[in-house]
């Protein structure tokens, strides 16, 4: 049951959600090492804390799920946003950040990305990034979206992740006192007697070493975990993105907050199961690659089942309306005539020309047996950033002492309701160097920390490889039920839905295992979402509810979850600084 906190905007209601684990099952841990700071994940978030830990001259330990690159940072596509053209100024990115937020954005967070976000990226260029540049040697700088300047660096054309996620694990393969624990998923947090953050439990699978449950203890811990989007069953994130730091951090008694803004993108290549797909059948699932924009700029239009173009009318802009307009109209399309998905025909734009001009999107379409020149191509729209996160401030603390968070994972506020395009890989950047600064001037010095229970005695067994099948399925069950009722678009009714599914499968306790362990976390967020959608009566940013269609000023706040002692999810309502609006 999730309970409320006045004071809340007039009419909230309460879904029943199931009773959330406070501690995951692992056995007690057969190894402990010692570190000043973890890091959890291995993202453009994650490496740049590490490495600004280094520059204070603190040890740290990272530990990633698995490989060092296996997070949404390298397939990020278009760009980093900041201020580098002279015309532009901070001013104007901060204020196409906050028109994106509708009302919710933070405003002195959005200062804090905007004006130092410039520096960050220089930093960045000096550990040996390498941006586009022109032939005069400047930077290349392009507009997505909603920015109103040119401001987008980018690399090697649209794959700019892949480059800064080179660049900084060439520079933590650099530094020797960065040890880097991967194939390791972390469990839980631990915590002194005093209720302050001071390690995790960490399960090191086959290929990594030392083996097992393990603890890592230090004096702070950053979630640098990044996105959920595989908490529904299409999503551009890649398989580690499980939520996992949001669940870590409310087992652990921390603040989570603007859950519900989920930005959906609204045309994934629908070919098949995608990586995290976990049993969920012909259905496109799992990790689906980007159809960019670009395509329908260059002409491509959306088509429903009858080849009819279903955009005309709807938006002036047709297939190049805001992507929430598209995601809504095809998610429409789908639910109306029982579809997986919709169609993106590029025929007329021919084969010489799209291998020309998108080689990428070409390559993704062959790999599924599609020529898109000759070919529909079947989309359908994805997961693809979580707005909301661990609640965070302007040095990335969380609401528990020794807890901070950054990255994709975080909610510092500079998203508000919708994250406007390029700013995600900026914000990693930006606050990473914050709670390095932090952590440096405030981290305790002294005793080991008295924890304040032996992490996993006697509740759990170590993991065997029987645990597997049962949670994969239960995690796709939940996967469908996530995208059907608390997708693009969200009701009372669909939401309710997706509660009595979630409900169903939170039931059983969790299981050991890294699935279970997973499955666990993914039930956790899921509900955190479902929670807030359905509180949230109003449609704003990326949160769109056909029952409540207008925004909706008694909604400027946010809803904060958390896990009370019991297991039950509960929900406090924080009003918006009139100064964000
Ligand atoms: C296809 C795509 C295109 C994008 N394009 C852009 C773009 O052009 N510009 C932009 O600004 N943003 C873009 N984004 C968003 C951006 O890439 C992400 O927001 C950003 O990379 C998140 O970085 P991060 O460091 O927070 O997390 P990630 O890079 O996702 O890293 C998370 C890390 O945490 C680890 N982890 C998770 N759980 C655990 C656990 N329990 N134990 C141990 N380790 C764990 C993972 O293994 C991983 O190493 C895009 C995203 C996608 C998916």
């Amino acid at each position: 049951m999730t309970t409320v906190d006045p004071p809340v905007p007039p009419g909230l209601e309460r879904p029943d959600l199931p009773r959330l684990p406070v501690r995951l099952p692992a056995p007690a841990p057969g190894w402990t090492e010692r570190t000043d700071v973890v890091v959890v994940g291995s993202g453009i978030a994650g490496l740049t804390t590490a490495l600004s830990l280094r520059e204070a001259g603190l040890h740290v330990t990272v530990v990633t799920k698995v490989d060092i690159d296996d997070g949404s940072t390298r397939w990020a596509q278009g760009g980093i946003a900041a201020v580098l053209d002279p015309l532009d100024t901070p001013e104007a990115h901060a204020a196409d950040t906050l028109v994106a937020g509708v009302g919710l954005c933070d405003a002195a967070a959005v200062q804090v990305l905007v004006r130092e976000g410039p520096a960050r990226v220089r930093d960045l260029i000096r550990l040996g990034a390498g941006f586009d540049r022109h032939d005069d040697g400047t930077l290349m700088l392009t507009r997505e979206g909603g920015h109103h300047a040119n401001r987008i660096v980018h690399a090697g054309g649209d794959a700019t992740g892949a480059e800064v996620q080179r660049a900084l694990h060439a520079a933590v393969r650099r530094d020797p006192w960065i040890r880097v624990i991967a194939h390791a998923m972390v469990v839980d947090l631990l915590t002194s007697r005093e209720g302050r953050v001071c390690g995790v439990t960490v399960h090191v699978l086959g290929e990594g070493s030392p083996y097992g449950v393990g603890a890592v203890l230090a004096r702070a811990v950053v979630l640098a975990t990044g996105g959920m989007g595989q908490i529904f069953d299409a999503t551009t994130n890649p398989a580690v993105s499980t939520g996992d730091g949001l669940a870590l951090a409310l087992r652990a008694g921390a603040l989570i907050t603007d859950v519900e803004f989920v930005q959906f993108h609204p045309t994934a290549l629908a070919a098949g199961a995608g990586p995290g797909a976990g049993g969920a059948g012909a259905r496109p699932a799992g990790q689906l690659p980007l159809v960019s924009e670009a395509l329908r700029g260059e002409g491509a239009y959306l088509v429903d089942g009858e080849g009819k173009r279903f955009l005309l009318g709807q938006h002036e802009l047709a297939e190049l309306a805001p992507r929430d307009v598209v995601a809504k109209a095809i998610h429409r399309v789908m639910r109306a005539g029982g579809l997986d998905h919709v169609w993106l025909d590029a025929r007329h734009l021919g084969t010489g020309f799209l291998r020309r001009r998108f080689p990428t999107i070409v390559g993704y379409c062959r790999a599924a047996g599609i020529e898109p020149g000759e070919q529909l191509i079947p989309v359908a729209p994805a997961a693809h950033y979580a707005s909301g996160g661990v609640r965070a401030d302007l040095h990335g603390r969380t609401s528990v002492p020794g807890l901070y968070a950054c990255g994709e994972v975080a909610c510092t506020g500079v998203h508000g309701a919708n994250r406007l395009a390029s700013n995600s890989l900026l914000e990693g950047l930006v606050f990473a160097r914050r709670i390095a600064a932090d952590l440096a001037r405030r981290l305790p010095v002294g005793a080991e920390p008295d924890l304040d229970a032996t992490p996993g005695a006697g509740s759990g067994r170590e993991p065997a490889p029987g645990d597997e099948p049962k949670p994969a399925a239960r995690a796709a069950a939940l996967r469908r039920a996530m995208g059907a009722g608390a997708g693009v678009l969200r009701s009372a009714a669909s939401l309710a839905g997706t509660a009595a599914v979630l409900r169903e499968i939170g039931a059983a306790p969790p299981e050991p295992g890294t699935s279970g362990w997973e499955l666990a976390n993914l039930v956790t967020v899921a509900s955190a979402v479902v929670g807030a959608a359905y509180a949230r009566r109003e449609t704003r940013g990326c949160h769109w509810r056909e029952d409540w269609p207008d925004a909706d000023d008694a909604w400027l706040g946010h809803l904060c979850g958390a896990i009370a002692p019991d297991g039950s999810l509960t929900q406090t309502w924080r009003p918006a600084p009139a100064a964000a609006t």
